[in-house]
């Protein structure tokens, strides 16, 4: 067997040989709960051997027992000692090691982990209960040594979340190539993954937690702006130049992304009722200004929603409770909602996502590490209990979506058919829809708007307010209704107070819009007028994730259960050479249920920059327009109509004929009677 000093001197890129110091603690602050525990004996011991091959042999005798002890108590070895001491923040770009590529994706590692972004910081979790940065602290900092040291002919390989190594490239190639949690077909489920994030060999990545593009929860704003009013104009009829003055909103979450709902719903001066188990995550929004107010009387907070719906004016309540009894009051009172929807971590319910009625916050975290037989019977109660309060008030009048959270495929597998459209499974989707079928995928993702983003590196909120004017600057308002909410949205955005950790900007946009802001953006670092930007966007977009309970559930050709696009999306993003590629299993949803990637653009002011976002921007959207429109999704048809004229003699996308409704139904109908079929 090869000597561990052999190994040592085979490598000059390594951890460090001393002992860190075990950091301070802050008492207080939210951590996770215990992850579960399933491994056999045989498997621990890999689990432990597999953490110790981070650091060199002489720090074991101390290390083994430290990680031994977090996989009893946390069912993860996350490496604690190795955390650096205090809290972790995107630094402006200057303050890091490395070519400004590197130093830019470091900027984003950090911004990740910031106490006031990242939902368990010291767990490495950015969002949605398990969505982490990488699996360990040993990774952490081995992933920043190879980015302090790499160089533009180089590309540094993320396997969840294990730095493999810097291989040789090119400077129009990925400087950085990230995977998370991709499993083997037949393993490609939650009890299987769970064993080997355990084992410490997968991470879940969520979209831009191990994606590193989390952008606090503006990003999440936008959308969640986008989507509740464009709701009110489909169900209520709003004018486009209209907001939701007057209408209610209820809803549940305040966490990572949830804690958007109540900024967004403002922003469109509706009102909104948001029910939070955890008070901390209250705060935290309450503190931010996120929120307005908070109580934990259900008729406090419906008496107050009224009072600004009466007044026009926009008004965000927390209810600190379940939603469960928030709804029950509403039901027994026959309180209007207008818009209904959830958005606790459905996509995980049974690992803590979902606090059943009944509990606490910290009944159920209790709960959770010693009882979970019992915690998953009460997560499945409640969930039906949840189901049949929001049965009668669809009934009632509300309108209902999913919020993306596998809301209602957790409510089918807490035992309820009746969530199903045939009855009996979820083959042909579920009884309401999700905020993509109705609203997300036909009103932006089939046109490519999507929420593209960009962060100011310099970490100055001058160059936040240029490139707000800028990308302003490139929007025509009078396009189409999108473009108009996207100008009003990047106009009133500083003074919305949307920043939390870096300065970041969300803001929807089309191909070519996201095209020409990016153009821009790097003239104007070319000129030195702003420091460098880093690009990108939510996995959460027209052609970045395949995911038929969410983003590809308005594609109704069947293909919704393949996961081509993202995977070609990932594939071509590299190949034109963005700076950073990232290609997850699970995203919002769950393991086995999406696969989703996403991208970092680094604007150094070049002219290499020019040429790569040139290629790869429109190419990012388009190949998701182009597959919305082979699914026949009109919009997208359009679209690629237009891209077609547009690019004539560069681009090409394959357009559908449309068969005749009545000839197919007709000749389907008489075949299945002929052979005997049932329908
Ligand atoms: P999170 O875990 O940070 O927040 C969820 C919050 O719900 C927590 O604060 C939790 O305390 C609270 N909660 C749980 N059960 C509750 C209950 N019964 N009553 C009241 N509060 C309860 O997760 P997040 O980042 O906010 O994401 C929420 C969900 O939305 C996830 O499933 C995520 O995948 C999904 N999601 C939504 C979008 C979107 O665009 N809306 C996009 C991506 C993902």
């Amino acid at each position: 067997m090869i000597s561990n000093q052999s190994i040592a001197e085979g490598m000059t890129i390594k951890l460090d040989n001393v002992l860190p110091e075990y950091p301070e603690f802050i008492e207080g602050l939210r951590r996770a709960p215990k992850r579960e525990f399933t491994l056999t004996q045989k498997q621990t011991e890999t689990a432990l051997k597999n953490a110790l091959r981070y650091v060199p042999e002489e720090l074991h005798e101390v290390l083994a027992p430290e990680f031994m002890e977090e996989l009893m108590e946390h069912g993860r070895i996350y490496g604690y000692r190795f955390r650096p001491e205090g809290n972790i923040a995107g630094k402006p770009y200057e303050e890091y090691k490395g070519i400004t590529e590197a130093k830019g994706v470091q900027v984003m590692i950090d911004n990740n982990l910031d106490f006031e972004i990242s939902l368990y910081p010291y767990e490495l979790v950015t969002y949605g209960e398990t969505g982490r940065v990488c699996q360990n602290w040993m990774q952490y900092r081995l992933i920043k040594k190879y980015l302090e040291v790499m160089t533009q002919e180089q590309t540094l390989v993320v396997m969840s979340g294990h730095p493999m190594g810097l291989f040789r490239s090119s400077p129009e190639a990925p400087r950085v190539l990230i995977t998370n949690g991709l499993m083997v077909g037949m393993y490609d489920n939650p009890e299987d993954w769970n064993k080997a994030a355990a084992m410490g060999v997968s991470n879940y990545g969520q979209m831009t937690a191990g994606g590193w593009m989390y952008i606090g929860p503006q990003g999440i704003v936008h959308g969640t702006f986008n989507t509740v009013i464009n709701a009110g104009r489909l169900k209520y009829g709003i004018k486009n130049d209209e907001d939701l003055a007057g209408f209610l909103f209820v809803t549940s979450g305040l966490g990572g992304m949830s804690g958007a709902q109540g900024k967004a719903v403002k922003i469109a001066n509706g009102v909104g009722i948001i029910a939070e188990v955890d008070e901390s995550r209250i705060v935290t929004r309450h503190d931010q200004g996120w929120v307005d107010s908070y109580t934990a009387s259900p008729e406090k907070a419906f008496a107050e929603a009224k009072e600004y719906m009466e007044k026009g004016e926009g008004r965000a309540i927390a209810f600190h409770g379940n939603i469960v009894d928030l709804l029950q009051y509403a039901v027994d009172k026959n309180e209007t909602i207008h818009l209904l929807s959830d958005q606790t971590s459905c996509h995980v319910p049974y690992d803590g996502g979902y606090c059943p009625q009944g509990l606490t916050f910290e009944e159920r975290t209790e709960m959770l590490n010693n009882d979970k037989p019992k915690f998953v019977e009460l997560v499945n109660i409640s969930l039906k209990k949840h189901y049949e309060l929001v049965k009668i008030l669809t009934g009632n009048g509300s309108y209902f979506f999913d919020y993306g959270n596998a809301f209602m495929k957790a409510i089918f597998d807490a035992g309820q058919p009746e969530i199903c459209k045939n009855g009996f499974d979820e083959s042909e989707g579920f009884i309401w829809p999700s905020y993509v079928e109705d609203i997300m995928g036909p009103m932006l993702f089939d046109y490519g708007y999507g929420p593209f983003r960009w962060v100011c590196l310099s970490g100055k909120p001058e160059d936040l307010r240029a490139t707000d004017a800028a990308a302003m600057s490139c929007i025509d308002p009078d396009r189409r209704p999108q473009d108009r909410d996207n100008w009003v949205w990047v106009r009133d955005a500083e003074k919305n107070g949307l920043v939390v950790g870096t300065q970041a900007r969300i803001l929807y946009q089309d191909a070519l819009g996201r095209m020409n802001i990016a153009l821009k953006f790097n003239e104007m670092v070319r000129k030195g007028e702003i420091g460098p930007v880093m690009l990108g966007r939510d996995h959460h977009d027209t052609g970045g994730t395949d995911s038929p309970f969410r983003e590809t559930s308005n594609i109704y050709d069947g293909s919704n259960v393949t996961s081509e696009m993202a995977t070609q999306c990932f594939a071509g993003n590299a190949a034109r050479g963005m700076t950073m590629v990232a290609l997850h299993n699970g995203g919002g949803v769950g393991i086995g249920k999406s696969i989703n990637g996403g991208f970092g653009m680094v604007l150094d002011g070049s002219e290499r920059v020019d040429r790569i976002l040139r290629r790869s921007v429109p190419w990012d959207t388009m190949i998701g327009v182009s597959r919305r429109n082979w699914a026949r999704n009109e919009h997208a048809i359009e679209t690629s109509i237009e891209y077609n004229q547009m690019y004539d003699g560069s681009d090409h996308i394959t357009i559908p004929y449309v068969a005749d409704e009545t000839l197919v139904g007709g000749l389907v109908d008489g075949a299945f009677k002929k052979y005997g079929l049932k329908k």
